[in-house]
């Protein structure tokens, strides 16, 4: 869905007008779909690249559709970016993971936050109400936003950021290295990790520019006393130079999939009794 481009849907055909209607009928499906509670999420394990101790968990949004069966966010999100239903989407998603994590006190969990959804007027009392209404410990959310949050406003956007910054809550920049004002904005705004665009890590070999990239990433990382996360790591192989350039944390197919809760409850219980 992400080669599709932005305004593009792939469920539908590309014809012009078709695709205004079915614009029109996904959102009508999305609000549907937000009254009865057919939105879910799915928690991907990030592991310490050192010990392979699972840390935290990303928490990604599912729609269950009637009709359709699973759909992912790639097909859902950009509309409701463009129709503001991601504030509302946004705060449910909010919920349900931090009442799970809530559960889960060992691990962190990370949230997505697009764009529109930051931008959005009560965004920071969203969180703040969020985390006193599950008593989740501010330090244990970890809010991942893209470089498309610092695009426009970015008074605004700092303020913003000092604002969450001040509840208590980790920042991180995600899907970095992909944008190209990264540098400036990590010095000027407080995030305290950043995630390594999986792009960069599909390409990772022993030698190769994504490896320079990736040893310059981590190396700004350590000079920022920001924490790194690997994304999107799917060989034993790229495993390998990770933890040979010191990457603090790893993310990816090849320890796990984005998984169910109960899932991740299993796995906690055999961490602990291990
Ligand atoms: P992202 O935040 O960069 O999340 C990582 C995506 O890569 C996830 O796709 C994940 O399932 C996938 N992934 C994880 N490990 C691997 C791997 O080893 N190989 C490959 N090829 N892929 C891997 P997913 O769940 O389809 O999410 C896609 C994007 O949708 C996310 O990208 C994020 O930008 C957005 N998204 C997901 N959930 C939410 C949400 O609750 N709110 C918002 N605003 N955006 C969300
Ligand atoms: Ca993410
Ligand atoms: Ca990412
Ligand atoms: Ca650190």
């Amino acid at each position: 869905a992400k080669a599709a481009g932005r305004g593009t849907f792939k469920f539908f055909s590309t014809d012009m007008d078709e695709r205004i209607l079915t614009r029109r009928a996904l959102d009508a499906d999305m609000r549907r779909g937000l009254d009865r509670d057919e939105f879910f999420l799915l928690y991907q394990p990030r592991y310490e690249a050192d010990t392979m101790r699972l840390r935290g968990v990303e928490a990604l949004v599912r729609w269950r559709h009637p009709q359709r069966g699973l759909v992912n966010p790639g097909e859902f999100i950009p509309l409701a970016e463009e129709t503001g239903l991601i504030a509302p989407l946004g705060a449910r998603v909010l919920r349900m993971a931090c009442e799970k994590a809530v559960t889960w006190p060992d691990l962190s969990v990370s949230v997505n936050v697009s764009p529109a959804q930051f931008r959005s007027a009560d965004f920071v009392k969203t969180v703040s109400d969020t985390l006193a209404a599950t008593g989740l410990s501010p330090k244990r959310l970890e809010l991942e936003l893209t470089e498309g949050v610092l695009l426009e406003d970015v008074e605004r956007s700092g303020r913003i950021l000092a604002d969450l910054k001040a509840l208590g809550v980790m920042l991180s920049m995600d899907d970095f290295g992909t944008g190209y004002s990264s540098l400036g904005y990590l010095k000027s705004f407080p995030f305290d990790a950043i995630k390594i665009d999986q792009r960069f890590i599909a390409d990772l070999q022993a030698t190769g520019d994504a490896r320079a990239i990736v040893q310059a990433i981590l190396g700004l990382g350590r000079a920022l006393g920001l924490s790194v996360t690997a994304e999107g790591v799917e060989t034993a192989e790229q495993l390998a130079l990770l933890r040979q350039d010191a990457c603090e944390e790893v993310q990816g197919y090849l320890m796990a999939r984005p998984l169910a809760a109960e899932e991740i409850d299993k796995m906690r219980g055999e961490q602990g009794s291990r």
